[in-house]
């Protein structure tokens, strides 16, 4: 299996770390330690707090060099599906 650096992902989402556009404020480290590490590699580890948590801290990046995207999976349980067969409607009486 090939890894791809810096794309990290559990069970909710894609994370993507682009060095090149981070500013080193450490902003991320500072403020979520146990996922985002400075000393560990791999040094960003997504079972260490809940997706919610990790979602929020990424959008504090202040250069996006942080960046994720919602797993395909999620996505499925979260939103109601568009098929119209699977649509209920309700009818009133009278
Ligand atoms: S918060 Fe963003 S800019 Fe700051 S250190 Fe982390 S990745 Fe780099």
């Amino acid at each position: 299996m090939k890894t791809i650096p810096n794309v990290f992902s559990n069970a909710d989402i894609t994370v993507t770390y682009n060095p090149s556009q981070c500013v080193n404020a450490e902003r991320c480290a500072k403020e979520l330690s146990a996922v985002f590490r400075n000393s560990v590699i791999p040094w960003i580890d997504l079972d260490a707090a809940s997706t919610d948590l990790i979602v929020k801290q990424i959008n504090r990046c202040p250069s996006a060099a942080l960046k994720f995207q919602w797993r395909r999976e999620r996505i499925q349980k979260t939103q109601p599906s568009k098929h119209p067969s699977s649509r209920k409607e309700t009818i009133p009486f009278g």
